[in-house]
């Protein structure tokens, strides 16, 4: 079967093999047979080692969903009763977990902080001291609005000093830039199977400690569908998820975690950094500009900001892109007036090139001139 190769610089859904596409394409299997079980057991256990964790200590507990579910796991079910969430502010996806916080009622302090510099720790100790009753701290690790990385290690530092838990978002770094859970004091972070991982949408999954999981049986249940220790609590008494599991995106994740190991996490993430500087290299060529610093970025999104020239049209740039096999993908808000290109996926430096060759056209095409103009 031959399938077109896309290279998409969004932010995830990402370029995936052929052999993880076609992994999907198996005998039809209900999910309740013995074999589905082992299989997900195993699925579970790679995801915890992919961020170093002590499978005795650690767990992953998988849900069916898109990325924001796992947030939406870990802030209504890890609050206990009379206890307030810290949400450390500083993008799109942080203010998302504000938002989710919001619509559960869950009472939480919000620490918003500049969207272009990473989260200040001083601020947050502050947060802290002045609000005691914080039971847990929650930040996102790269802000991929932004393309902004956060001290996520000293963040956990700062969160079990004053004894909370500490949640990560790693959605949009996990199976990429390497994380040991242990060393940058995680409690609990997650991802879905389309970003890192390289697999298919709809398998989404929370890794953390299983001591602070059994404690939340306890805790205030928020959502019937979406609970943590409901969800983890049926894995762990019969292998399966409560309700009806994603059974072809876990075939596909289960190849792309063979092709994981197989790669090896520094040489995917220095394939990651090879796209990211093949991405800075095509920017600089052309004399665009990004929002947030080189220096602070996770390196896997670049962030540009939209040139003055009064002939820029994104759209019209996407879809010349777009129907030559290449995805660009507009800002987010609170990052207005940007357009951005991702290193993730199953792409390499390469193609990068061959997207700006393309890139370049567009921009002739609609008559921007290059080097492109910021008047400020
Ligand atoms: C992609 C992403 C999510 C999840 O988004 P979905 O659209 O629900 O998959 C969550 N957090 C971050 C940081 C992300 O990059």
């Amino acid at each position: 079967m031959e399938v077109r190769r896309n290279i998409l610089l969004n932010p995830g859904p990402a370029t995936t093999t052929d052999t993880v596409k076609l992994a999907q394409v198996a005998p039809d299997i209900c999910p309740r047979e013995k074999e589905f079980a082992g299989l997900m057991a195993g699925l579970r256990e790679d995801l915890v080692r992919v961020v170093h964790g002590d499978p005795a200590k650690y767990t992953a507990v998988l849900f069916c969903g898109s990325g924001t579910l796992c947030m939406d796991v870990c802030l209504n079910s890890l609050l206990p009763q009379g206890k307030r969430a810290l949400i450390v502010h500083n993008g799109a996806y942080s203010a998302r977990a504000a938002d989710i916080c919001r619509y559960y009622g869950l009472p939480h302090v919000e620490l918003k902080l500049p969207y272009d510099c990473p989260a200040d720790l001083g601020a947050v100790e502050r947060a802290l001291r002045e609000n005691p009753d914080v039971a847990l701290v929650y930040a996102t690790h790269n802000e991929t609005g932004a393309g902004l990385l956060n001290p996520i290690r000293e963040l956990g530092a700062l969160a079990h000093a004053c004894g909370a838990v500490f949640v990560t978002d790693t959605t949009s770094t996990y199976a990429m830039r390497p994380i040991d859970v242990e060393a940058d004091n995680i409690d609990f972070c997650m991802a879905s199977a389309q970003k890192g991982l390289m697999a298919m949408t709809g398998l989404s999954f929370v890794i953390g400690r299983r001591d602070i999981i059994e404690a939340s049986k306890d805790y205030p249940r928020r959502s019937y569908y979406a609970n943590l220790f409901r969800q983890y609590d049926c894995f762990e008494r019969t292998g399966e998820m409560e309700f009806t599991p994603p059974v072809q995106t876990v075939y596909a994740a289960i190849q792309a975690m063979k092709e994981y190991w197989a790669e090896g996490e520094q040489a995917k993430w220095a394939r990651h950094t090879r796209v990211m500087e093949a991405i800075r290299a095509g920017l600089d060529g052309l004399g665009f500009r990004e929002t947030v610093r080189r220096e602070w970025q996770a390196g896997l999104v670049a962030a540009v900001r939209n040139p003055d020239d009064p002939n820029w049209d994104f759209q019209r740039v996407h879809d010349y892109c777009y129907e030559r096999g290449f995805t660009i993908y507009p800002g987010k808000v609170g990052t207005a007036g940007t357009f951005r290109l991702c290193a993730l996926g199953a792409i390499d430096a390469p193609d990068i090139q061959a997207f700006f060759e393309v890139f370049r056209q567009a921009l002739d095409g609609c008559g921007v001139a290059v080097p492109v103009r910021y008047d400020a």
